[in-house]
């Protein structure tokens, strides 16, 4: 098993412990002195930073929440002059303002150095040519992937989303053996594959694949690996926390590392705020140990996970947290129950002739409508074959989720087609 830095990836826990505890303090310290908004907030909370010992003394500190980052926009919870700071990203925030985060070089070199323990990891390693075809832009995905890889050794082309055909004749041409890509892409990326009649097994170096930047099911890794031939390894991240790398798998593919010399993890009950027991579902919080520029204290993700607190085989000491199992804005409510997204991508993932694009359709709190697009060769006038299919899926999401949807059987390409972060619930609710 490959190591990019064994010493600090297999450190005993007693000491990562220490290592972060030392971390947490300088950090406090460090946004008391420099961010009049921590200072402010720490005050309200009657807490100093000689207050915080122990680890376990977090909980003393407020949260940062999503909406922090909107006060003093946008230099607000800045550490660093501006002098210091050589990076901008956004996030892909959907309404109002981005959440804007800064990184001095040392972040820089920090994250790809996250990055690099991930690839490794998996395997990776110089030789290897990755395909980058997240958005290059603002958003983190693509810039800082592309950093770690450079950093590995490894090839990358920077391919950017979209153009499928050129994204195709890329891999034929320069032998791209990994792919960095959105879940949701690379279902209709390995359809169109398949569809030009390339055996990717034969035809293309294709070797494994890094999915991330939304929310997706075991189901749909297995649907991709099987079309492709390849591995696909989980990368989750977020934009204030670096964006990708900040949880991945390794070559056990059973959970992700979260690297806890960079990253406080907690997870917590959304509601009340307080932590759930170790191993527990709840809101992944997040605090910074090793950033200079914009150090966040006790974030809160909204993503839902639980922590996994089991050695991995792997013999990384940083511990695993299960796939993001949706965030708490994502759910929607139907009937008076509580859906996400996900809960339904993973029925329809995992019945045989499903295609790779569907659609989740609000009108009324009664009522959802599945638009899911189904192979070709099923519309073939066998009307009896897609009644019982229909019948399939409803009688599937029901059980998933307590709700009979209404559904629709679509013909593939009826559907948008997703290249960044796909649109999945269209809620056209108005109350
Ligand atoms: P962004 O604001 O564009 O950086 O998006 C970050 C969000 O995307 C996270 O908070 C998650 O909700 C989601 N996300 C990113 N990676 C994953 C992943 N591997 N699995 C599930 N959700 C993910
Ligand atoms: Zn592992």
């Amino acid at each position: 098993m490959e190591f990019w830095n064994k010493e600090l990836e297999t450190l005993k826990s007693q000491k990562l412990r220490q290592l972060q505890l030392e971390r947490l303090k300088k950090t406090i310290l460090r946004v008391y002195q420099k961010v009049p908004h921590y200072r402010v907030k720490f005050q309200e909370a009657k807490v100093k930073p000689t207050d915080i010992k122990h680890l376990e003394d977090i909980h003393k500190l407020p949260f940062t929440t999503k909406e922090d980052l909107y006060v003093d926009y946008p230099f607000g919870l800045v550490a660093l002059p501006v002098e210091k700071l050589i990076r901008l990203h956004t996030s892909s925030g959907t309404t109002g303002k981005p959440k804007a985060i800064f990184f001095s070089k040392k972040d820089i070199n920090n994250s790809a150095d996250i990055i690099a323990r991930c690839l490794v990891m998996t395997g990776a390693k110089r030789g290897d040519i990755l395909q980058n075809s997240m958005t290059y832009g603002l958003f983190t995905g693509a810039f800082v992937m592309h950093y770690g890889a450079e950093k590995v050794g490894i090839l990358v082309i920077p391919a950017g989303p979209g153009n499928t055909e050129r994204q195709i004749t890329l891999m034929r041409d320069f032998g791209t053996t990994m792919l960095h890509i959105t879940p949701s892409y690379a279902l209709y990326v390995a359809s169109v594959i398949l569809d030009k009649g390339i055996d990717p097994r034969k035809d293309l170096k294709l070797k494994r694949a890094y999915l991330g930047a939304e929310p997706y099911s075991e189901e749909t890794r297995k649907k991709i690996e099987e079309m492709l031939g390849i591995d696909i390894y989980n990368c989750y991240g977020l934009t204030e926390m670096n964006g990708p790398g900040v949880g991945f798998e390794c070559k056990y593919k059973a959970g992700l590392h979260i690297w806890e010399d960079n990253f406080l993890m907690e997870v917590i009950n959304p509601e009340s705020g307080e932590p759930v027991k170790d191993g527990e579902i709840g809101e992944l919080v997040l605090t910074t140990l090793n950033r200079e520029a914009m150090p966040l204290i006790r974030y809160r993700t909204r993503d839902l996970t639980r922590i996994i607190p089991e050695p991995c085989k792997c013999g990384r000491t940083h511990r695993r947290i299960s796939r993001i199992l949706g965030r708490s804005d994502d759910m929607f409510i139907v009937k008076g129950v509580n859906i996400f997204p996900q809960q339904i991508e993973q029925v329809l993932m995992s019945i045989k002739g499903v295609a790779q694009n569907y659609q989740i359709i609000l009108e009324s709190y009664d009522e959802m409508t599945v638009k899911v697009e189904i192979d070709k060769e099923l519309f073939d006038g066998k009307i009896e074959r897609l009644i019982k299919m229909k019948e399939e899926i409803i009688d599937k999401i029901r059980s998933a989720t307590m709700v009979k949807p209404k559904v629709e059987l679509l013909e593939p390409g009826t559907l948008p087609i997703s290249e960044g972060k796909a649109k999945r619930v269209i809620d056209n609710r108005t109350i």
